[in-house]
């Protein structure tokens, strides 16, 4: 465990006392003004998406000795994610900054009211592991832009790409404002310990019970990005081509299944799901060849407790006749194919946790609408999915259904959309961020209402008097 300062800095034991002196000093930087400046900000900034820049062999390395991640979609995913957020920021910042103004009513009159953005002081993120340079400098980047001096802590499951951040992280931005720290559990509950002005944490949601009562002991807010099954309902009414492109793309495209919005399950109809089948393997063949697990186009599964925990899903005895399509391991690579299931029974395993992984269940049902009742029996889950021609059914399925994000026609695209919040309801978390979402994350809203001193009506002082009452 041991927290990066300036280069030329030593690295130093994280325990109790160094995780409560980093917060004073972060303080102290904050109480200073500095981190409020809008020239501070942009200049931040400017150093993070320049480190994006200038150290992607560094960024590719890391993530491919984490994850066997394959370089265009580490670019893709992480690099230019994060290039992009930094320029939403440094385009919009000044306008998000300026006071908003608001509705004076005339009971108030003359006054004018406006709503001022300030910084919330000193935050904490605690970042995961499956997109381990995206997911800890995203939030980070609010943080900054909203000018708040801010920890991050990243994922020791990704021990690299960790390593690199912060490696790197204080040679671009001023390491008085930004910290990171790295380690393992005792270091997140040393940092957890403190008191903070915001705790944005990603990963599961057993995790985020723990950072959220540890947070309620300061009465901090906390945003929650969390996970959960996020279903693809599958209409036969749809262009069959583009629908098993998207699905496999979203899916084994996007860290083989490793995703917090990876399509989680499918339900389409029993008629289709034959046809629907048959298509995903074709596209399947089509993108990763006839032997996937040496496919230089999949991710690899992070390491072998995640490995085991995919294993145990296929391996229960409910489900493990339902493979229609792959199944093949290699424990060794911490490999394992694309797989399909059909029919699983709703009490398996497999649907009852996040699979996050390459594994993918089809449910079928008699009639497409069934789908939402199973689908609204179950936790809210971050991300829902309809593919579709029926624009009557879309309008139904956004109705109905309750999820942090809805794509019709496509997988896992609307997080890069910045206009739109990216976050959970309910079991899939709270709290939500990117572009202005994320600004917003990392601010206060404070209420100014300005008067002058003319209009000053006696009535509202007293002596009460019956004459005043009529008034
Ligand atoms: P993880 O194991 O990396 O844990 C996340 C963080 O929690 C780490 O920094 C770790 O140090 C800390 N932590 C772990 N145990 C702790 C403890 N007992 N006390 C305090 N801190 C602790 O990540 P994970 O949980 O395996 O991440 C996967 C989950 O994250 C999935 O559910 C996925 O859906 C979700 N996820 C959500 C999003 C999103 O944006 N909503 C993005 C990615 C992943």
């Amino acid at each position: 465990m041991k927290t990066t300062e300036l280069d030329q800095n030593p690295v130093r034991e994280f325990d109790a006392q160094a995780a409560s002196f980093l917060v004073r000093d972060l303080r102290r930087v904050y109480a200073s003004g500095k981190t409020r400046d809008y020239g501070w900000r942009v200049s931040q900034l400017r150093m993070v998406e320049k480190m994006a820049t200038d150290c992607e062999k560094e960024i590719y390395e890391a993530l491919r000795l984490d994850l066997n991640k394959p370089e265009i979609e580490s670019f893709v995913h992480e690099i230019s994610l994060t290039k992009a957020s930094c320029q939403t920021m440094l385009k919009e910042l000044k306008h998000w900054m300026a006071p908003q103004k608001a509705k004076a009513p005339l009971t108030v009159f003359p006054a004018s009211a406006e709503i001022v953005s300030e910084p919330l002081g000193v935050v904490l993120v605690i970042s995961t592991w499956n997109y381990p340079l995206l997911l800890s400098l995203d939030p980070v980047i609010g943080a900054i832009a909203a000018g708040n001096a801010v920890v991050l802590k990243p994922s020791e499951v990704a021990p690299a790409t960790s390593t690199l951040l912060a490696r790197i992280l204080p040679r671009y931005v001023d390491s008085s404002a930004v910290r990171v720290v790295e380690g393992s559990v005792s270091a997140t509950s040393l940092l957890l310990d403190q008191q903070w002005d915001k705790i944005f944490y990603t990963g599961n949601a057993t995790i985020g019970q723990i950072v959220m009562s540890a947070a309620a002991k300061h009465l901090t807010p906390v945003v929650l990005e969390l996970g959960g099954k996020s279903p693809v309902v599958v209409d036969p009414n749809t262009n069959l081509e583009v629908t098993v492109k998207r699905i496999a793309s979203g899916k084994w495209g996007c860290n083989n299944g490793q995703t917090c919005v990876s399509p989680d399950y499918i339900i389409t109809t029993k008629s289709f799901a034959p046809k629907l089948i048959e298509a995903l393997k074709q596209t399947l063949e089509n993108f990763y060849g006839n032997d996937p697990l040496n496919s230089k186009d999949l991710s690899r599964i992070v390491n072998l407790k995640h490995y085991n925990r995919l294993t145990r899903l296929l391996d229960d005895d409910k489900v493990c006749d339902k493979i229609v399509h792959g199944g093949q391991k290699d424990e060794k690579r911490l490999s394992i194919s694309p797989t399909i299931l059909l029919d699983v029974p709703l009490d398996s395993l497999i649907m009852k946790e996040e699979i996050f992984g390459p594994l993918l269940p089809i449910i079928t049902v008699d009639d497409i609408e069934e789908s939402f009742d199973l689908i609204s029996s179950r936790s809210k889950p971050l991300a829902a999915y309809l593919f579709t021609m029926n624009k009557k059914l879309e309008q139904e399925f956004i109705g109905t259904i309750s999820a942090g994000g809805m794509l019709i026609n496509d997988t896992a695209l609307h997080l890069t959309v910045h206009s739109l919040p990216f976050g959970g309801v309910g079991g899939s978390g709270m709290g939500n961020y990117h572009g202005k979402f994320s600004f917003d994350a990392f601010s206060h809203k404070k209420a100014v209402l300005h008067r002058g001193f003319a209009g000053d009506a006696s009535a509202r002082y007293p002596p009460f008097t019956p004459k005043k009452k009529a008034i």
